[in-house]
């Protein structure tokens, strides 16, 4: 899935949710996106050209797992840096073990900031924006956005109603405050986090 937000990272940006996760974290807030059925084939090029006809600055890599479709996210991300774009990529994995024994070294030299880590059910992140638990961690491998690591109270959460009626989110919100909005759009049927909600992962 791919959206147009403002609330996955600095400014607006192109966000892309990958299909499938082989790490599957108790207590993820995006079970639908584990399986590898389901979404919707997209050429990066197609991707790219997108992000800079509508001034994106950037790309937000999301899942799903990112690293489980290393050879395609490497080089979606290359072109999003060939092109000016700044690439953030959210992974379950760690930095460490990327770097050790994944083919997702690559994919680093294309990668501006790594939020990396899984989610972690047990160890609520309550200070940090964009993360779920306090094991994640913001690494920036380059400078472009060596100040960006926001605070909880710059979450935010973006709702688009769809025209079939269906309500998606991006971004990040609390389950309280995720059922309010549930209750203020009247939703006959639970909200489907087609993104980022919280307690946050990828
Ligand atoms: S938090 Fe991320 S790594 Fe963990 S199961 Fe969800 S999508 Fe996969």
């Amino acid at each position: 899935m791919i959206n147009k937000t403002s609330a996955e990272g600095p400014g607006r940006r192109t966000a892309l949710w990958v299909q499938g996760c082989s790490i599957r974290c108790r207590g993820c807030i995006n079970p639908h996106l584990f399986s590898v059925s389901g979404g919707s084939l997209t050429s990066p090029a197609i991707v790219i050209e997108s992000a800079l006809a509508a001034g994106d600055e950037g790309l937000t890599l999301l899942g799903g797992e990112p690293l489980d479709q290393v050879e395609a996210v490497t080089n979606l991300a290359r072109l999003a840096q060939d092109a000016g774009l700044g690439v953030i990529c959210f992974t379950g994995y760690t930095m460490e073990t990327i770097v050790a024994s994944l083919p997702g070294k690559d994919l680093l030299r294309y990668v501006d900031l790594l939020i990396d880590g899984p989610y972690l059910a047990g160890a609520a992140e309550a200070e940090r924006a964009l993360v779920g638990s306090t094991n994640q961690r913001f690494i920036h491998l380059t400078d472009r956005y060596a100040d960006y690591e926001p605070e909880r109270t710059a979450d935010q959460v973006e709702l688009r109603i769809l025209p079939t009626g269906e309500v998606s989110m991006a971004g990040f919100v609390t389950t309280q405050r995720l059922a309010e909005l549930a209750s203020a759009l009247g939703a006959r049927r639970s909200l489907k986090s087609s993104e980022h909600s919280s307690p946050r992962p990828i």
